[in-house]
């Protein structure tokens, strides 16, 4: 049987690792960049995930690549403590809550279906837009390449597995009337910087309300030479205080400091003034 997934990223290399897993050796995974790199920033793998990641052997990578959260805790804009709960092991569960930087997973997964699927079983410059169901059963799968004058060109596949992200060609395929996700006008800044260790070291800290909010958590666990840890922030703001003139997509990004209400907010030993500007490498994550 032929498996062809649409999209090389976390959902769609993890697809490919477990159907491979579940004996399947037909499988191929088709990514619309020409060449994938290590984007975006820290992402939270929560341990209904990491279970999954055990099962293929891959936990522990993930884990030695990036941290273990124990503790999540909500506070308001002054830093007063809301709510406070352990996560992963700290609680009841058997798998660990892992934060690590998301280009550094895809990159782990990337190499484990090289390795174990074979040194092509990921095309890149392959963007899938289309399908067309075929009457004998399977599927043929329409593609567009962008490097060089290559012409569009089109595979057959019994299976075709749409993780190909929020706009989804496999999707708008099979729902053409949905249209284009739709915004709920909330813009989020997000970075990767070096910062002394808060609450801890394995903390989840969110702090403030429905109008802005800041989240933070380390990245990777290990402080450096200078005792300083890797840590993802994102901070959101909702539309009601966006100013009605101002296009989201035109704002500049913050430089120093953070954007708007939250630059001067403190949460115990945790100050976000300190953030914004300090470097965070990603080889420092390898
Ligand atoms: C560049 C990038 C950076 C991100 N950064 C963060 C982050 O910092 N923090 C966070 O929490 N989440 C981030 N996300 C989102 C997060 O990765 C996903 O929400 C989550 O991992 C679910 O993964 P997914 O595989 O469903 O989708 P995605 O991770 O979005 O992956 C979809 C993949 O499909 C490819 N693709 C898209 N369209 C097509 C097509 N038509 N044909 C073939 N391939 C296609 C994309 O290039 C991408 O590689 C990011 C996503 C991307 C694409």
């Amino acid at each position: 049987m032929k498996i062809v997934i649409a999209g090389a990223g976390i959902g769609g290399l993890v697809a490919a690792l477990s159907l491979h897993a579940a004996g399947l050796r037909d499988v191929r995974v088709l990514e619309a960049v020409p060449r994938i790199r290590p984007f975006g920033a820290g992402v939270n793998v929560q341990p209904n995930a990491v279970r999954e990641l055990a099962g293929l052997g891959l936990a522990e990578s993930v884990a030695d690549a990036g941290t273990e959260l124990t503790e999540l805790s909500y506070h308001n804009h002054l830093g007063q403590r809301i709510w406070q709960e352990p996560r992963g092991r700290a609680s009841e569960c058997d798998w660990p809550q892992l934060a690590v930087h998301r280009g550094v997973f895809q990159s782990l997964l990337v190499d484990a279906v090289r390795d174990r699927l074979g040194p092509d079983a990921i095309t890149t410059d392959a963007r899938v837009t289309g399908f067309t169901p075929l009457d004998g059963g399977g599927t043929e799968v329409l593609l567009a390449h962008r490097s060089g004058d290559r012409p569009d060109s089109r595979l057959h596949a019994d299976v075709l597995v749409g993780a190909d992200g929020l706009r989804s060609a496999v999707r708008r395929t099979l729902y053409p009337e949905e249209g284009e996700p739709r915004s709920n006008g909330t813009t989020v800044w997000r970075g990767v910087n070096r910062s002394t260790p808060f609450h801890g070291g394995r903390s989840m800290v969110v702090m403030g309300d429905g109008r802005w909010k800041a989240v933070v958590y380390p990245l990777a666990g290990r402080p450096d030479a200078d005792g300083l840890v890797l840590v993802n922030w994102a901070v959101s703001r909702a539309a009601t205080q966006r100013d009605p003139g101002q296009d989201p997509a035109q704002e500049p990004p913050p430089g120093d400091g953070f954007p708007g209400a939250v630059s001067d907010w403190t949460c115990g030993d945790l100050r976000l003034d300190d953030l914004p500007g300090g470097g965070g490498d990603l080889d420092a994550l390898r």
